[in-house]
């Protein structure tokens, strides 16, 4: 298993506020919200980057993209509305290096992609 923050909280090792665990993931609150509700749902199997996944292991990234929507139908944010997003690398600031699905819910969130911003 690699050795990344998100592992540490996997394995209990430092604290995060989880509101979602099961065979094949684990979803906590993330530290510094960039809105009112930002959950991080990340797998238990290790992959880096959106590009170390194969096409085999597709599943993982699905299984991801439900877990968020059925926590949103849960939390009842589903019809007014939420993003999921998922950085790979430099340009789109990723830090933590084990793939994670950010929940961003709670406000209008406003349009994104800009350069820069
Ligand atoms: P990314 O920039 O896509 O790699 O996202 C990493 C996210 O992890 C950022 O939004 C951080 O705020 C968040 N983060 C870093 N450390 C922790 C932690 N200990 N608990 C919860 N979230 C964290």
């Amino acid at each position: 298993m690699s050795d990344t923050i998100f592992h540490k909280i996997m394995q209990r090792q430092i604290p995060a506020d989880i509101v979602y665990e099961d065979d094949d993931m684990i979803a906590f609150r993330d530290i510094a919200p960039q809105a009112p509700v930002h959950v991080l749902f990340v797998p238990k199997r290790d992959f880096a980057t959106l590009n170390d996944v194969p096409a085999d292991a597709a599943d993982v990234i699905g299984k991801l993209a439900v877990a968020a929507a059925s926590y949103a139908k849960r939390e009842g944010f589903d019809r007014s509305g939420y993003r999921i997003v998922m950085n790979c690398n430099g340009d789109a600031g990723q830090t933590v290096f084990q793939i994670h699905l950010h929940l961003l819910a709670g406000a209008p969130l406003g349009h994104f992609g800009t350069p820069g911003r």
